[in-house]
């Protein structure tokens, strides 16, 4: 049995592979070989910034982008890293619509790949709603190493749960209920 929860859908080969690094205490340093550093986009204001980026370049059509957040609250369990949600409604009889874009906190302190992967995937939904191929041929379209990102995304949460905080900086800037001094309170 695969006992990966964050890898549950790929196979035995590949799950084996983390599973013996894992079980070798090689995994951290398989991570820090292809993914050495993090990234520095902390606040929402510079994430929607970079999104914002990335959506100029590819998608500079869709839909505008009306919030780009951080989510503490994003179960990541549920196969969510993050979420892309639209609103219409009808305002002073015009129909207003916005799309909102949140990205799992825990990758506020994580490579910078796995971040672009994310809001690639959120982005694509500006365009596509459901996860069908010409979802994921955009989602390539914008990031050509799409698939391997999120595997390795996915590595990095196993090796987070199981085996400990990967960068110096995660342990040097939280405190001992796993919360980083520097963190909004949630409201
Ligand atoms: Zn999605």
């Amino acid at each position: 049995m695969n006992g990966l929860k964050y890898l549950a859908g790929y196979s035995e080969k590949l799950t084996g592979q983390v599973e013996l690094l894992l079980a070798e205490n090689r995994l951290a340093g398989f991570l820090l070989g292809k993914y050495p550093t993090t990234h520095e986009i902390r606040t929402d204001r510079a994430l929607y910034e970079f999104t914002l980026e990335i959506k100029t370049e590819f998608l500079r059509n869709a839909q505008p982008l009306s919030r780009v957040t951080y989510d503490g609250k994003i179960n990541v369990i549920n196969n969510a890293l993050g979420l892309h949600t639209f609103i219409s409604r009808v305002q002073g009889g015009r129909l207003k619509a916005k799309n909102e874009i949140r990205i799992a906190a825990v990758f506020r302190q994580a490579p910078l790949q796995f971040l672009r992967m994310i809001v690639v995937h959120e982005l694509a939904h500006l365009k596509e709603r459901e996860h069908n191929k010409a979802f994921y041929r955009l989602c390539e379209y914008m990031e050509p190493a799409y698939h391997q990102l999120e595997f390795d995304a996915r590595i990095y949460l196993t090796q987070l749960e199981l085996a400990g905080p990967l960068y110096r900086e995660n342990s040097e800037m939280t405190d001992e209920d796993g919360k980083s001094p520097t963190d909004p309170v949630p409201a």
